[in-house]
């Protein structure tokens, strides 16, 4: 079975889902016209079918390697690599001054959501070079722009994100690594950073290594970090790779999935580095990259959710087992229940993405607080949800294979192990829900109950076609916008941090009800109504235990001391 990008899928979404008729009337993205929606979708739909996917068996089977410290990629992974860049797919959103086309993030993401179903392991190289660009386009100073981005963008040089170190993951303020200031105003940057991905290929002239390391007198914590960017080659007089920089890749990081993509131990040894933004600014610097990140990695779940969908339905409709009106799989009951989950599920995830994108371009293009505040506040549900349902969905694909989907060569087990670091980099899910109901709830639940007036509001307008799929949609908001307030009204953040995650769940499934009844209102008596009625009436109700889970504070999630933990 052939891998193929969900381009109507997009094509619909965006006419009649997430408002991208609203950014195209902006002046900033006044080029994003439907023509040109649908030659990117449709090209890039090409690129994913005839290039990426046929190379994602083969990173698998055939994982980056070091040869004599020399890093070689799977077969295959440079021409990818290059088609990749050749079609400008690394700067779709990138500014046009240095080589972009300046589209709407959306458009990144639906991209980049279909390169991931493709070929998540080579995706995640432009991932981390889009992110780099948009750091660099924000922060940093104009001589490093002129220099750095075009290169980025055209995919001549590549770009990584160097947060980890061993004793600092989560916790990115117990970081050590160190920078020297220089006499002619660089650094001298030493230290070990881990799992750092792409930390090196053999496609690109020059790899860029953004680096959070502390200055000699910065200040413990967080507000002590700064950024510097740090490439294997230095640049020479004209710009091009010069001499070799002081670090290199230690070794590789044997994986439970991912193989095409190198994880790399890197070493700086007194390597030169320029700063990006103020000295103590670097994590908000680095910010920029990974909300940019967050959501591609949010777009990495659902795309492999895409992938692993498509597989399984292939499989259900060839297999015969037992007595069924085709003699296939596909009949009997339980399996269609797979599938219908798989699909409605995916289709909530997509949009929800979609709807965090939105939210980022209208920012961008009306630089106005209540997008920004949406952005943040969807950003940590797009990246939890859509990566959940990369698991489940790439999970429940490997069930409805049967023994096969334990068996290697049908590839349904490379989606489900692929897929699982989504729920881990850029920020494990329990940190992004963390995120939501800690910082994104400084407003005191204002954007949430924002969102829940416009979802009860969109319930309404759809009753009279749809009574029983509204009321239920409509009752659900109301049992979040009492969560909601229990949690805004504790005092002890831990009773929030215990719920957080049961939170974000019941969120994203609410929203969820919300995208499948729009899907169902443009689609009245069609598949998408079909659907919208099996998620609301099966799948919504799972936001009832959530939020149940969710306002039961952290006195019964400590309940059992240590020793009661380790026993039996
Ligand atoms: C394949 C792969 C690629 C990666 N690529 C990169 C990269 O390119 N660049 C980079 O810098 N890093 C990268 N990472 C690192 C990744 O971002 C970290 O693994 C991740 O942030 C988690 O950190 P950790 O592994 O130290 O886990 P820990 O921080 O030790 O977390 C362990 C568990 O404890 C929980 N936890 C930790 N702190 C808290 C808290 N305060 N409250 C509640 N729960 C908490 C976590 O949610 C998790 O469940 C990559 C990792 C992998 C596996």
């Amino acid at each position: 079975m052939t891998f193929r990008a969900p381009v109507p899928e997009y094509q619909f979404l965006l006419d009649h889902i997430v408002g991208f008729d609203e950014i195209a009337a902006t002046d900033r993205f006044g080029d994003a016209s439907a023509d040109v929606v649908t030659a990117i979708l449709t090209e890039a739909g090409k690129l994913c079918d005839e290039v990426m996917a046929p190379l994602n068996r083969g990173g698998d089977l055939h994982p980056a390697h070091l040869e004599n410290g020399v890093l070689r990629t799977s077969p295959g992974y440079e021409e990818g690599w290059k088609s990749i860049s050749e079609g400008g797919w690394i700067g779709i959103s990138a500014a046009p001054e240095f080589g972009g086309m300046g589209l709407p993030m959306t458009l990144t993401t639906a991209v980049n959501e279909m390169m991931s179903g493709a070929c998540l392991s080579l995706q995640l190289a432009p991932l981390m070079s889009q992110g780099q660009i948009e750091a660099l386009e924000h922060h940093a100073s104009d001589a490093i722009k002129e220099l750095y981005l075009p290169k980025l963008i055209s995919g001549e040089w590549s770009g990584t994100m160097n947060l980890t170190e061993p004793q600092a993951g989560s916790d990115v303020g117990a970081l050590t690594s160190k920078a020297e200031p220089l006499d002619d105003g660089t650094y001298a940057i030493t230290g070990q950073k881990i799992y750092i991905s792409w930390g090196d290929n053999d496609f690109t002239q020059n790899v860029c290594h953004l680096v959070l390391a502390r200055l000699p007198d910065a200040a413990p914590g967080t507000k002590g970090i700064s950024l510097f960017l740090v490439p294997k080659y230095l640049p020479d007089a004209d710009g091009n790779p010069g001499q070799p920089n002081d670090l290199k890749v230690v070794s590789l990081e044997h994986k439970m999935g991912l193989h095409g993509s190198p994880t790399c131990v890197m070493q700086y040894g007194a390597a030169v580095g320029w700063m990006v933004g103020p000295p103590g600014g670097g994590l908000a610097a680095m910010f920029t990259m990974m909300n940019n990140a967050r959501l591609g990695v949010g777009g990495q779940g659902v795309g492999v959710a895409g992938a692993a969908y498509q597989k399984a339905l292939a499989y259900a409709l060839e297999r015969k087992q037992g007595v069924s009106q085709s003699g296939t799989i596909v009949d009997h009951a339980d399996v269609r229940r797979m599938l219908m989950e798989m699909k409605a599920d995916l289709f909530a995830s997509r949009a929800i993405l979609l709807a965090c994108s939105q939210a980022i371009d209208m920012q961008t293009a009306t630089g106005e607080a209540d997008w920004a505040a949406r952005a943040a506040f969807l950003t940590p549900i797009a990246k939890a949800f859509g990566t959940e349902t990369g698991m489940r969905v790439s999970e429940t694909g490997v069930q409805v294979h049967g023994g096969m989907g334990f068996v290697e060569e049908t590839g349904a087990a490379q989606y489900y192990r692929d897929v699982r670091v989504t729920a881990i980099y850029e920020g494990t899910n329990g940190i992004q829900a963390m995120d939501l109901v800690g910082r994104k709830m400084m407003d005191g639940g204002e954007m949430a109950n924002r969102l829940i007036d416009e979802i009860e509001d969109q319930a309404e307008r759809a009753r009279g076609r749809y009574p029983s799929l509204a009321e239920a949609v409509w009752q659900a908001c109301e049992s979040l916008r009492e969560a909601t307030e229990w949690l805004v009204g504790q005092d002890d953040m831990d009773n929030r941090f215990a719920g957080a995650t049961p939170y974000l769940h019941a969120f994203a499934r609410v929203l969820g009800g919300h995208f499948h009844l729009s899907a169902a209102m443009a689609d009245a008596g069609g598949a998408r109504e079909k659907l919208a009625r099996f998620y609301i009436e099966r799948l919504l109700p799972e936001h009832a235990a959530y939020l149940a889970h969710a306002q039961a504070g952290a006195a019964g999630a400590r309940a059992l001391s240590l020793a009661e933990l380790a026993d039996g």
